[in-house]
């Protein structure tokens, strides 16, 4: 992850805006657990479930204990870890579930940067190179300069140096070809991203692999 936090600060959902939690919106900072957890467990990825069960997003151990003390959701899994408050000992969770049903619409999906690279796999989409995050750009196939838009069909991972044979041109100007086309978001990306996120978190996929 690129973003380091410092403790007390709310991190941000890892996969989405807080829009795609279904419109809720940022907390005043919680009563927070003391003593304070490693970072690194408050910013583990949570898998965040509709009251239905549809997996909807992921965020943030601190963004979902956050959820559960306000009787938002409730955790469905939970890790072996525990965060401590000066009267019980809560376990961390690993995937929750909202209480009340929440209407996703589809646009307050996230694009992001993360987003793309997750989906095309840090991959650059020209040569077809695998690279750091660090060393890939957001190409707009339609250059901006020509009305190409920011979205999802698009934008694509793209290294450096292809960035820079390509320029403010179209690939059959520069004479590259696009590996293939930007897939616009769906429902099914939207589960291969979390899918990504998460296929390290065994408690994870049964609510992500069917
Ligand atoms: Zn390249």
């Amino acid at each position: 992850m690129d973003h380091r936090h410092t403790a007390g600060l709310r991190p941000r959902p890892t996969l989405a805006t807080g829009a795609a939690t279904g419109g809720l919106t940022p907390d005043a900072a919680p009563r927070r657990p003391s003593p304070a957890p490693r970072p690194s467990v408050m910013q583990a990825p949570v898998l965040v479930l509709n009251a239905t069960f549809e997996p909807i997003n992921v965020t943030a151990v601190r963004r979902a204990l956050v959820l559960m003390l306000k009787g938002v959701a409730q955790a469905e899994e939970t890790s072996h870890a525990e965060v401590h408050s000066t009267s019980r000992a809560v376990q961390v969770p690993s995937v929750i579930r909202l209480l009340s049903y929440r209407h996703i619409p589809q646009q307050s999906r996230a694009l992001s940067r993360k987003n793309i690279l997750l989906r095309d796999r840090n991959t650059c989409q020209f040569c077809g190179r695998a690279f750091p995050a660090s060393e890939l750009t957001l190409d707009h196939v339609m250059p901006r300069s020509r009305g190409g838009r920011s979205s999802w069909e698009n934008l694509v991972a793209c290294c450096y140096t292809c960035n820079n044979r390509k320029g403010d041109r179209t690939p059959e100007e520069a004479g590259i070809k696009l590996q293939r086309r930007p897939r616009p978001f769906t429902l099914h990306t939207s589960r291969q991203l979390m899918r990504l996120i998460g296929h390290r978190d065994e408690k994870w996929r049964k609510y992500l692999f069917y």
